[in-house]
Parts: structure tokens; sequence; C-alpha cells
């Protein structure tokens, strides 16, 4: 099978070069060509003889998926990507502008989810096929760069949230090597205190990868208690909060670093002050901060989003306790690009 570039870094991109007795100076080149100048196709590469480009075409793959429909949010500025594997296969991205200099990309690690968490467009609606490589992460981020730049709508992607679709803990090896790219300078050179995993806590062996990785860490938490908890979230009854919470307690965190407790508000569900006692409890003394979300919608559960004065009401008992509370109006829920709502539809 044929190599991704996205795949490689470039020291291995640059062995592979050397492997087919080409001047090492041409790996750097197209390492230009695709990182710099975002060409996806050796042809298109004018700087490269002719002669090379079937033996790079042979060996490496370069495809870029591509973009089946793109839907603009009318309540704020955000843009949902449908996207095209090359095997067929459908995911989405998100692309959230925040100002001229500032741009979040929200991609997918996977297409569809395992995991079927009840409230999740995801998982109950989207068959879960496969993970994504490396190289497929990559692209999203590309695609969306280039769409803000195309548009003018930002100058550049400054912050990366693995948040779409599927697990990113069940995914370690494709997410460890995009993230390496994100992170390097012959990559997109990004800070790691731009870059935020979001999980459901799948095993105990995220702390690890999270202190490798040096990343931010968001937790879908949710719910207070495992019985409520496991009703809506199956990876609960393998994986319960005192194990999640355990695993939490292993995370190196800088003197200013903080976990988000990630915490969606379902209507007469989770949304009481008794459940937020509950909370407090479960998280102890850890370094956290709430994000509050209120459920969207979805076709799968027959729930309503918490009313703002129940939600301002839970987050003021939450700040009566010390912590941080932020509230997440989901962008592009419009175009069901909110947190759980990619369920690939078109328009
Ligand atoms: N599997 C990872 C990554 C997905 S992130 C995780 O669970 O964290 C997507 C975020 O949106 C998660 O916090 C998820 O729980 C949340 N979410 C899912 N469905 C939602 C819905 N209908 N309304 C609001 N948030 C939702």
């Amino acid at each position: 099978m044929k190599k991704h570039i996205l795949d490689l870094s470039l020291s291995e991109f640059t062995k592979e070069i050397e492997l087919l007795g080409l001047p090492k100076f041409r790996a750097a080149q197209i390492w230009d060509w695709v990182y710099n100048k975002h060409v996806f196709s050796f042809a298109k590469m004018t700087s490269l003889p002719q002669v090379m480009l079937p033996i790079l075409e042979q060996t490496f793959s370069i495809f870029i998926p591509e973009i089946e429909a793109v839907s603009e949010s009318k309540t704020d500025k955000s843009f949902k990507f449908l996207l095209k594997a090359e095997d067929g296969k459908l995911f989405e991205a998100i692309l959230m502008i925040a100002s001229a200099e500032r741009a979040t990309v929200c991609v997918s690690c996977m297409v569809g989810c395992p995991l079927k968490c009840k409230f999740c467009a995801t998982g109950s609606e989207v068959t879960f096929a496969r993970k994504l490589s490396a190289a497929e992460i990559l692209s999203q981020i590309f695609i969306a760069q280039k769409y803000a730049l195309d548009n003018k709508l930002a100058s550049k992607i400054t912050n990366i949230v693995f948040m779409g679709m599927g697990e990113p803990f069940l995914n370690i090896p494709g997410v460890e090597r995009a993230i390496a790219m994100l992170l390097s300078p012959d990559g997109f050179a990004m800070s790691k205190s731009r870059i935020t995993i979001s999980t459901a806590g799948v095993d105990a062996n995220f702390a690890n990868v999270i202190n490798k990785l040096g990343v931010k860490l968001a937790v879908s938490l949710h719910f207070p208690n495992d019985a409520l908890r496991s009703q809506f979230m199956p990876v609960n009854k393998s994986f319960p909060l005192a194990q999640l919470v355990a695993e939490l307690k292993k995370i190196k965190l800088s003197k200013r670093e903080t976990i988000t407790i990630e915490y969606i508000m379902i209507d007469g569900v989770n949304d009481q002050v008794e459940h937020a006692k509950q909370l407090i409890n479960l998280v102890g003394s850890l370094k956290v901060k709430f994000n509050l979300i209120p459920y969207n919608p979805t076709k799968m559960l027959n729930a309503k989003p918490s009313s703002d004065d129940q939600i301002n009401k839970f987050a003021a008992f939450l700040n009566s306790k010390s912590f941080m509370v932020t509230v997440r109006r989901s962008k592009g829920i419009d175009v069901d690009g909110g947190c759980g709502q990619f369920a690939l539809k078109r328009g």
C-alpha cells in the first residue's frame, strides 16, 4: 500500500526519498509544497522534474478528502464540512471563527463512534465504521485552513479540539501521530496549550498519553453518579466514575492548568443543585473547571436542554464553591454542527 505523506514525519519521508534513490533535498521541497503552500498533487509541484512524478505517485499517496458539502451557520461564524475519504466514507469537521486572528478546528478521529452515548447523534445515528488515519485527521485541518484563508475568514488556525466524531483514546496511534505533526516545527508548529483532546474516559491509559503529549484534556463526565451515567453512557459500565477520577488524578498539571469537565445539561435529568453537589464531591480536590453544555437536541433522545435559568442556578452553585464555570453555547447548532450533532447530514 502507498504511504500517505501526511502519515509521515519529515525525517521519515526523507528516508523514504533516499531509499528511492532520489536526492534528499527533494523531500524538503515536497514538504514545503504540502505544509507551506498546501499543494496536494505532485504534478502541481512545479519545481519537481517531470520524470520524478511517476515514481512519487506510485510510492506515496497525497490524497485529501473531498468536500461533499459545506454548511454555514447563520447564527455564528462556524462552518461544517462534510468530507469524503478515499474509501467513500463520510466524516465531518467544523471550523469556528472567533476573530480575524483566531480560529478553531474541531476534528473527528473516527467515522461514527463505538461508544454509543444516548444523547450523541454520532453514537446513536451513525454506524461506527472505522478509525481515521493521522493523514485524515490532519487533512481536516488543511481543508478548514484553506477555506478560512480563501474566504478571508481568519489568517490562521490557532486552536484544535478533538471533539468531533469518535473517541480519541480508542484511536491513540492516529491521534498521537496527528498531534506530533501539529506540534512539530516541520508541521503546524502549534503550541501544546492550543490543542485539546476530549474523552469520555474508556480505560486506564489516557493519563499516560496526556502526560506524554502535554496537550490539554477535557472529560465528558456529564453525569454525577454511576446510575445516571451508565444509563446514558454505556462505557461507564466498564469504566465507572471512581476509576475515571482515579485516572484524572494521575494527570500532571502545571500551576495554571486545569482539566475541563464537560457537563451536558439535560432538562430534569442531571441539572439540579443536588447533582451539582454530587459533582463537587466526585471531583474532590482535582484542579478542574466546568464547561456546561446545554443539550443539543438529537433524533434518538427525546429530551430538552435545561432552561437558562436552571443552567445559571447550577453554574452559580459551582461558582459559590470556587469553581470556574463556563457555559458552552454550542456553535453551529443550526447546521447540526453543535456538540453531539455530527450525523453526516448535508446542507
Ligand atoms: N468521544 C469524545 C469526543 C467527542 S467530543 C468525548 O466523549 O469526549 C463531543 C462532545 O460533545 C462530548 O463532550 C460529548 O459528550 C458532547 N455531546 C455529545 N452529544 C451532545 C449533545 N447532544 N448535546 C451537547 N453535547 C453533546
